[in-house]
């Protein structure tokens, strides 16, 4: 029996950083309407008014709409700069 040396390489698939791209929002928030995305923004209308604080104009916020870059729901952005970035883009 010839041994053939057919070893694979195990190519180890590197796990590339997994951005967390529309990712379920926290039970915090109770999202009873998401409105369609403007590119990497969307918005959302939450079930009652919550207070998070804005990633952009770094103000604490008590709305029913929030907004997310990305998916990213650690970084809320509020209502005024949501239109405010959309309108630039
Ligand atoms: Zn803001």
């Amino acid at each position: 029996m010839a041994s053939a040396d057919s070893s694979r390489v195990n190519d180890h698939v590197s796990s590339g950083s997994s951005s967390g791209q529309g990712a379920a929002p926290p039970a915090l928030f109770e999202v009873v309407k998401v409105y369609p995305s403007r590119g990497p923004m969307t918005q959302y209308r939450l079930a009652s008014a919550t207070t998070f604080t804005c990633s952009r104009c770094q103000r604490q916020k008590t709305a029913k709409l929030v907004a997310t870059r990305n998916g990213q729901w650690d970084a809320l952005l509020c209502n005024g700069c949501y239109g405010f970035i959309i309108s630039r883009e």
